[in-house]
């Protein structure tokens, strides 16, 4: 199926992530099957659906963040988007712009973290 992608935020997903957000037809599978849905301002769907209008202030909402990136939404969507990788790619498009979430020199008691832990942060957070 040929799907035209006709703004230039879901262009850029495309590039980063290979997914199509036009596939989506906001069934909601995505929203009800995530586990940390109830900490995001937007829901997974509601994040498809601002890409797919163009509207780039889905950059500021801090579900992209709050994203696990546990794919759950991927393999529950019935029209194969992988919802994680369009995540990804609002988060490295934010990352790009040298806009990063986390400063490890502002983090209190940092010893008291596991490295791991820090290292998966830095991963996310930082560019
Ligand atoms: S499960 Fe798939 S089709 Fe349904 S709203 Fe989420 S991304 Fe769209
Ligand atoms: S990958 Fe992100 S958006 Fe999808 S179900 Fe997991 S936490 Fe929710």
């Amino acid at each position: 199926m040929l799907i035209k992608i006709s703004s230039e935020l879901a262009k850029k997903v495309f590039e980063i992530s290979g997914q199509n957000v036009y596939a989506c037809y906001q069934c909601g599978k995505c929203s009800a099957g995530c586990p940390v849905v109830n900490e995001m301002d937007l829901l997974p769907n509601q994040v498809i659906h601002l890409v797919q209008i163009g509207d780039e202030r889905v950059l500021n909402c801090k579900a992209i963040w709050i994203c696990a990136a546990c794919f759950t939404c991927s393999v529950r969507c019935p029209r194969d988007v992988d919802l994680a990788k369009v995540m990804e790619a609002l988060r490295l498009l934010t990352l790009r712009k040298g806009i990063y979430k986390l400063d490890l020199r502002r983090i209190e008691n940092v010893e008291e973290y596991p490295q791991i832990a820090l290292i998966a942060a830095t991963r996310k957070y930082t560019g």
